[in-house]
């Protein structure tokens, strides 16, 4: 059996492709056109360059951006500054803090400083919290919620199968698995401290796999026919001396066994940034919604 190969790249593509109408009908509606604001903090180049991919997609779905490109010496103080200005800007539909921060800034701090309603990486605790219930106003942190997508892709329906998240970050296991649970699979995560690894794969209908240890999971992990993810990215350099971006999953074996998998790089990574924008997206419609609903209050009040 050879696995279906998920085509995150072209599936990207169709979301983009949403975004962009979407865009244009709230336009068109009377809302104003959605602004995403990127905050970029010292030199680091991946940083910059995952910065300049974001906003250059985001411009070309019909979305505005603005970026800040703060000093590696920013404390956390002007950082918290900048956000909170961001906040209170009426034009700002989403804000987006790259990371990772300097040590001397506290991350958690940060991301609780976001105002909810603008957090399009979906990492304030409010939002932590309205995706762990299930609410729909929740946005929902873009890797996994790209993941979900690439799941949809395969199954019409999930309800039921089990699905095992390997890895329990905040940004991708942890709410990876919150989702599957609202879908009604029956989830399990492991992690660094997991034992007995392979057998708990085997069982897994759906495998997310998002660790960050390339080639951890084999063939032989694989229940077949069935549908795996990998969400890891490793930059190594291969026997030639050319860096390559390889994944968590052992690709070659894995894809005599699986049902489908998704490929690195083409898989995971192009969806998680046209997440971002679609979350920029629903950030602007809740705003609009928010505002209709305090004109009518204001007029139902006078
Ligand atoms: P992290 O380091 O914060 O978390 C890694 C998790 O993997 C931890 O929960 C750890 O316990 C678990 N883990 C580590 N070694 C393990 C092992 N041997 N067995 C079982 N579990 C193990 O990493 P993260 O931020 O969640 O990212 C994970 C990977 O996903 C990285 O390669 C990262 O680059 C990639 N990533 C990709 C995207 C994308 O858009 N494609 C987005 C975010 C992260």
């Amino acid at each position: 059996m050879t696995a279906r190969i998920i085509d995150g790249k072209a599936l990207a593509g169709v979301v983009r492709q949403e975004v962009a109408e979407g865009v244009a009908a709230l336009v068109t509606g009377g809302g104003a056109v959605p602004e995403l604001a990127v905050v970029l903090i010292g030199d680091d180049p991946a940083s910059h360059v995952y910065v300049a991919n974001k906003i250059r997609q985001t411009e070309a779905v019909g979305m505005r951006s603005r970026q800040f490109v703060l000093d590696a010496e920013t404390t956390e103080r002007q950082l918290l500054d900048v956000i909170e200005t961001l906040n209170r800007d009426p034009a700002v539909s989403g804000i987006l803090v790259q990371f990772p921060l300097p040590s001397h800034i506290d991350t958690a701090r940060v991301v609780t400083a976001i105002r909810p309603d603008k957090d399009v990486d979906g990492f304030n605790p409010l939002n932590v919290g309205r995706t762990a219930a299930g609410m729909e106003d929740a946005l929902v942190p873009c890797t996994p919620l790209g993941v979900m997508r690439l799941i949809r892709s395969v199954h019409a329906d999930i309800a039921g199968l089990g699905a095992l998240v390997v890895g329990a970050s905040n940004v991708v296991g942890r709410p990876m698995a919150r989702l599957l649970l609202q879908e009604l699979c029956t989830v399990s995560i492991a992690h660094i401290r997991t034992t007995d690894l392979e057998r708990r794969c085997r069982e897994a209908d759906i495998l997310v796999v998002a660790t960050g240890v390339p080639g951890l999971i084999r063939g032989r992990f694989i229940k077949p026919g069935a549908t795996v993810i990998d969400v890891g990215i490793t930059r190594i350099r291969s026997g030639s001396g050319n860096e390559k971006l390889v994944g968590d999953v052992a690709f070659d074996e894995a894809i005599e066994v699986a049902g489908a998998i998704t490929p690195v790089p083409g898989g995971v990574g192009p969806m998680t940034i046209a997440c971002l924008l679609a979350n920029t997206l629903s950030a602007a419609r809740m705003a609009v919604a928010r505002s209709k609903a305090a004109e009518a209050d204001a007029s139902a009040a006078a």
